[in-house]
């Protein structure tokens, strides 16, 4: 059984190089399978993060994922820019396949591999992303205070990112396809009270405008037609994120959402030797410093597993 590792990882954002840090410490040589072109994860995307513990005056994101990628190389992990394509995570060892079709054997799964913010699909939308697009206020908000900023949605995300950007901003507009809005009622009510927000109705967004950094947005009312200028600095889209398990249907369990299902506190999925930790399990919080914090657990997770077997 010597092809048989103790533990691979799949996934590179915060969450999986912190499990790669982790079980490398542990002398658990960790194969970790980091994604064909979004090695690094999420933070890969961004600019500054200003909020990841430990660098006083902010860290640009690509650098921050660098350093953990690096710090877990260090201790013996083995890295691996690929992406896997298929599992089998039902037997006592499990199999997970690459894309060269090469099969890989472990005794423990970490799944890590994060979930994806849904996108308005708008030329610009990407290259402006960190430039004032954003998909997370809680991450950017503090960068926008005084601004005039835009919240795309009508859930209770939406709601949420504008209330909690309202502290900041100048002005927050909700821009809603819809004449009434998804969020609960608690939320709804709490966004119509906030004297900082206002409401476009039944309208998208036509165009993202800007060169360097946003300059504004063009909507189309969908009733109409109408297209109209909305003056914005801010762009927060809150129209949902899509958890990457695809892989995992059918052998762990999701949730009705399609994240991962853990037996919280710990990281244990529904299936012995299998953890998951990162923005695959969580819709609350999904934030780098508690996809790390996962992503520690379910090493520990994984290396009280393995001692057991010994
Ligand atoms: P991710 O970072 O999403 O990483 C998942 C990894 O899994 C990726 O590397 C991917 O390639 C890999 N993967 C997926 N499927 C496979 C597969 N089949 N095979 C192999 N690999 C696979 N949080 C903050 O705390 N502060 C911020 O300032 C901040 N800014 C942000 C800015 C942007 C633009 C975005 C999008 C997010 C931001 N966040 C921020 C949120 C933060 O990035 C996420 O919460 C965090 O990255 C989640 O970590 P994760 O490890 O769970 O997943």
């Amino acid at each position: 059984m010597s092809d048989v590792r103790n533990v691979i990882i799949i996934g590179s954002g915060p969450a999986g190089y912190t499990a790669a840090l982790y079980t490398a410490r542990a002398s658990l040589k960790p194969l970790v399978f980091e994604g064909a072109v979004t090695a690094g994860g999420a933070l890969m995307n961004t600019t500054e993060v200003e909020n990841f513990p430990g660098f006083q005056d902010g860290i640009m994101g690509p650098e921050l994922m660098d350093n953990m990628r690096a710090q877990a190389e260090r201790f013996g992990a083995e890295l691996i820019p690929d992406d896997i394509v298929s599992v089998d995570l039902t037997g006592e060892i499990k199999t997970v396949t690459d894309t060269a079709g090469t099969v890989h054997k472990a005794k423990a799964v970490i799944v890590a591999t994060g979930s994806q913010h849904r996108k308005l699909g708008l030329p610009n939308e990407d290259v402006l992303s960190g430039r004032g697009v954003s998909w997370c206020a809680t991450c950017d908000g503090f960068f926008f205070k005084d601004q005039d900023i835009a919240v795309i949605g009508g859930g209770d995300t939406a709601m949420e990112e504008a209330t909690f950007l309202s502290r900041f901003a100048k002005s927050v507009t909700i821009v809603h396809r819809r004449d009434s809005l998804r969020a609960s009622k608690a939320m709804q009510e709490r966004a119509f009270a906030d004297p900082k927000i206002k409401f476009v109705w039944d309208s998208e967004v036509a165009e993202i405008q800007g060169d360097q950094k946003l300059a504004g947005l063009k909507l189309r009312n969908l009733k109409t037609g109408e297209l109209s200028d909305l003056a914005v600095t801010g762009l927060f889209i809150a129209i949902g994120h899509d958890p990457r398990t695809e892989l995992f249907k059918g052998q762990l369990d999701l949730d009705a959402e399609g994240y991962l299902k853990v037996e919280a506190p710990s990281t244990r999925t529904n299936v012995t030797g299998v953890f998951a930790a990162g923005d695959v399990v969580d819709h609350t919080y999904r934030q780098a410093i508690t996809a790390a914090g996962t992503g520690c657990s379910s090493a520990l997770d994984a290396e009280r597993f393995l001692a057991a077997l010994a």
